[in-house]
Parts: structure tokens; C-alpha cells; sequence
């Protein structure tokens, strides 16, 4: 069996505690690899080798062009081993693999490549001040040591949302990929070291919680940046307090879907098929209650219900699987745990509801499911459950829908579908969310803002936003008399 280690100061080692965790292909329960347990000692290393690295002129000095070269090299890289990379994220994920491709690896690369270009263009300004005989600038500079923190939906694409920004604005990183998923955050490490990526600039420790933990809490740590789960999301703001590092937070979901009775049936059913269910609903911003109105409501539950029910599930590394297995058998019982709630707290259960059962029962397979009949105070109204369960609610009125879908602690994203140009405009200024999707469920591009308002985290990943999260800004004032 494979083993894999932890990069430290442009070295591979193992934990200092010897431990290794496992990692699983949940389409069959395969081991795949033995993956060094990362601990606090571990962590303390690449925090010192990130900090060494942070002042050595093989890094601090290296020109702007230079650094956009690298990281651009690093998006070729990515690009040469698509394949591969792809293939890697299914085995561990789960993912099929057309979305490895199509997501996750085309999504890392296009993300180092865009933030390539940042790097030339990280200018300060010349405020407009009133003291007379002096002159004030400001220069961008590296927040210092970012501690990357990845959950286990799109390992590879989620690290490089963090990576290509933080490097960009010459920091340097220990990134620490989830416990369930950690082999395309490996490679991508191998890969930045052999395009010429200086050693430290990029430490990995593989690991489970306490390596976070131990990051988050890290004196010598300038800034987190997480992405996971909000109740975790809330603990690293209380370790975090120690130095009051810098934090950006991507937090959890419950997105609200709003299909108005005008709306194109077929275009909603198909786009809220596709945003639920992509990668087994476990994505952050997935379409999870649908608040559909009264006239159109059982017809779309219906529909909704016969596309989900005839989705082929299967080994993403299976050509024609639409959808794949759940990350593990303890998210499983999660997920089914949510289902059993809502029918025991009234909701009807239109399809699913259920694991895979013959071939699939390998693997930790959900079937698609669809609950209706269900109101806003159930559990699975109202809390994230991640997997592919999709929960339908009628509504009567515009104000109320859009009350309804505000009345969350998250705020994420949001879907509004609406043949009406008014209704749309209406909606996307009313609804309390960092993404507003009308008619579509396109919502990520590295040029586009991402993040979530209330509960679902603090910052903006991608865009310009992810240049302010990586860099501080320095007022210089020179004395002219
Ligand atoms: P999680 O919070 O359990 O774990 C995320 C990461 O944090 C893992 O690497 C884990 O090892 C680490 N961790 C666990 N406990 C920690 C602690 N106490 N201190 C520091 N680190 C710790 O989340 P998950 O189950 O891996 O991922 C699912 C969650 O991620 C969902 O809530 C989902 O909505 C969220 N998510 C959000 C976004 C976004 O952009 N907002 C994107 C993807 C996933």
C-alpha cells in the first residue's frame, strides 16, 4: 500500500509521532494510502520552516514577474497531469470523474493562472492627503505565515482557491488538506516543488483536527484560512484570539432556491437537479430547500422527483455516473440520520430515502432524495445535511418566499428561477447571501467573488476581495521640507 508523508521545509518526513491515518475510495472501502497523522510537533516545524522561508531572498526577493511565473508554471503543471489529478480526486473524494476534470482540476488550474496575473499588478496609491511638505504612500505587503485549512467536498480545487492568492501576495503557507482526502493536496505539493516553488514557501501537514487545532492556535501563524464546517469555523475563531490572527472563513450552507410560478419548469427542474445533487450534494452552496410556488408546486416536485430517481449512481471512475458515492459511511449515517428526522417529523418522502443497494452496496452510496410536504421549523429545513436530499416547500406570496429564505443562520448562496426580468432584480436585492444565482448554477469563476454573509463565514475568496484576505497595506509618509 502507498504511504505518503508530510512536507516540511521542502522536505518529505513523517509524523514525529510515527502515527498514519487512512484514506478510503468510498465507491468500494478500498485503503488507499497510509498518510502521516500530523500533530502539534508537526505543525510547530512548518510554521518555523513557513517563517524562515517567509524572509529568505529566494522567496521575499523574487520579483513580481518571477512569482507570477511560478505560479503560472504551476497551472501548466496542473494542466500536464489533468489525468492523473482527476483520476486521484474520484479515487479519494468520490467524485465521478467527468467533475474531477471539468471542476476540480480545471478549476485549480484556472485559478493559479488568473492569480498569476495579480502578481504584476499588486500596486499601492497616492492618497490625496492635506499635510502640506509631505508625501504618503502605500505598498501591499504579505500578511506573513497563512495556515490553509481544506475540507473533504473539492480538495484540490478548494486548496488552490487559498493557495494561488496567498502565494500571489508573497506569503508563504502550511496548508492542511482534510483527514479524508488529503492525496490531490499531496501531489499538487509535489508538483509546486518540481516547477521551482523555493523549499517552505509550501509545507503540507496531512492530519486530522488536532493538526488545525494546533494551526489556528499557532502564535507564529499570521492569518487562517478555513473552509469547512461552521460549528469547527466558530472554534478556530476562539483559538485564533491568542495572537488575533488574521481569519477568512468559508462556512457552511442551507441555500435557498426560489422558483416563482412563472418560472421555466424544465430549465428549473434541470438547474436544480444539477445544484442539488453535483458531487452527492456535497457542496456548500447547493441548492437544498426549494421554495416553489403554490401553482407550479406539485408539478415540480414531481418532476424534480422523476429526474432525481433516474440519476445513475456509481464509481465515479464508471463513464456514465451522474452521481457518486457520499465521502464516508459516517457521513452516510449523517445524512440518513436527516432523512429519518424529516418523515418522522411529517415530511413525505417522494423518492430515495435510502442507501444503494446490490453493486453499490460496496460503497457509501445515498440515492437521490426527495422530501416534500415539509415545513420550515423540521431539521431538514433548516440545517446543512450535505448529502442529496432535497426538500420542497410551497409558498404563496413573493415577500414570504423571500422572508422564508432569509430566515437562516447561513448565507451563502441563493437561486432564484424567474422568467420575469422584475422578479429577478426583486429577489437578487432581497435576499441575504454572498452569491445570488437567477436562472443558472454557475456561481464560481477565480475572477468572481465567493463567500458567505451571517453564520457562512467571514471574507471573500477569488477575485479582487482575495488579494485585500493575503495582504496588509503599509502607509509610507516621507517628509518633503
Ligand atoms: P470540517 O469542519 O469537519 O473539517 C474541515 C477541516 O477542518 C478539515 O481539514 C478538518 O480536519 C479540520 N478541523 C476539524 N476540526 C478542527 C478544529 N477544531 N480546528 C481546526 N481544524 C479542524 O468540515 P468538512 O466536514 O470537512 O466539510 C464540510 C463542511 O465544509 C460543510 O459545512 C460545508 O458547507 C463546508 N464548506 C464550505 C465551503 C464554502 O466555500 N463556504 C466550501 C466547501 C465546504
Amino acid at each position: 500500500m502507498e504511504s505518503r508523508q508530510l512536507l516540511v521545509g521542502g522536505r518529505w518526513c513523517p509524523a514525529v509521532s510515527g502515527a498514519t491515518v487512512t484514506t478510503r475510495d468510498p465507491a468500494t472501502g478500498e485503503v488507499l494510502a497510509e498518510v502521516a497523522d500530523g500533530g502539534a510537533a508537526d505543525v510547530d516545524r512548518a510554521v518555523t520552516a513557513a517563517r524562515e522561508a517567509l524572509y529568505d531572498a529566494r522567496w521575499a526577493r523574487l520579483s513580481p514577474d518571477e512569482r507570477g511565473r511560478l505560479l503560472w508554471r504551476l497551472a501548466d503543471a496542473i494542466e500536464q497531469h489533468a489525468e492523473e489529478l482527476a483520476e486521484l480526486e474520484t479515487r479519494d473524494q468520490g467524485q465521478p470523474l467527468w467533475l474531477a476534470r471539468s471542476v476540480s482540476v480545471a478549476g485549480a488550474a484556472q485559478h493559479f493562472r488568473y492569480f498569476a496575473g495579480w502578481c504584476t499588478k499588486l500596486d499601492g496609491r497616492v492618497p490625496a492627503h492635506s499635510r502640506p511638505g509631505a508625501l504618503n504612500y502605500t505598498r501591499r505587503v504579505p500578511v506573513g505565515v497563512c495556515g490553509l485549512i481544506t475540507p473533504w467536498n473539492f480538495p484540490l480545487m478548494i486548496a488552490s482557491w487559498k493557495l494561488a492568492p496567498a502565494l500571489t501576495c508573497g506569503n508563504t503557507v502550511v496548508l492542511k488538506p482534510a483527514e479524508q482526502t488529503p492525496l490531490t493536496t499531496l501531489r499538487l505539493a509535489e508538483l509546486a516543488t518540481e516547477v521551482g516553488f523555493p523549499p517552505g514557501v509550501l509545507n503540507v501537514v496531512t492530519g486530522g483536527p488536532e493538526a488545525g487545532r494546533a494551526l489556528a492556535e499557532h502564535d507564529a501563524v499570521d492569518k487562517v484560512s478555513f473552509t469547512g464546517s461552521t460549528e469547527v469555523g466558530r472554534s478556530i475563531v476562539r483559538a485564533s484570539a491568542g495572537n488575533l490572527k488574521r481569519l477568512s472563513l468559508e462556512l457552511g450552507g442551507k441555500a435557498p432556491s426560489i422558483i416563482t410560478a412563472d418560472a421555466d419548469l424544465e430549465q428549473a427542474v434541470a438547474g436544480n437537479l444539477r445544484s442539488g445533487l453535483q458531487n452527492a450534494g456535497q457542496v456548500c452552496a447547493a441548492s437544498a430547500r426549494f421554495y416553489v410556488a403554490r401553482p407550479r408546486y406539485e408539478e415540480f416536485t414531481e418532476r424534480l422527483a422523476a429526474a432525481a430517481s433516474e440519476m445513475r449512481l456509481g464509481p465515479g471512475l464508471v463513464p456514465d455516473t451522474q452521481m457518486g458515492p457520499l465521502v464516508s459511511e459516517e457521513h452516510l449515517a449523517s445524512v440518513d440520520g436527516y432523512v429519518r428526522s424529516g418523515t418522522e417529523q411529517g415530511a413525505s418522502l417522494v423518492t430515495g430515502g435510502t442507501r444503494g443497494t446490490g453493486t453499490l452496496a460496496r460503497g457509501s452510496f445515498y440515492l437521490p432524495t426527495v422530501l416534500a410536504d415539509a415545513t420550515d421549523g423540521m431539521h431538514i429545513s433548516r440545517e446543512e445535511i450535505f448529502g442529496p436530499v432535497l426538500t420542497v416547500l410551497p409558498f404563496d406570496d413573493l415577500d414570504e418566499a423571500v422572508a422564508r429564505a432569509n430566515n437562516s443562520e447561513y448565507g451563502l448562496a441563493a437561486s432564484v428561477w424567474t422568467r420575469d426580468v422584475g422578479t429577478a432584480h426583486y429577489l437578487a436585492e432581497r435576499i441575504h447571501a454572498g452569491c445570488v444565482r437567477v436562472n443558472t448554477v454557475a456561481g464560481i469563476d477565480p475572477a468572481a467573488p465567493w463567500g458567505g454573509m451571517k453564520s457562512s463565514g467571514w471574507g471573500r475568496e477569488m477575485g479582487e476581495e482575495a488579494i485585500d484576505e493575503y495582504s496588509e497595506v503599509t502607509s509610507v509618509w516621507i517628509g518633503l521640507e
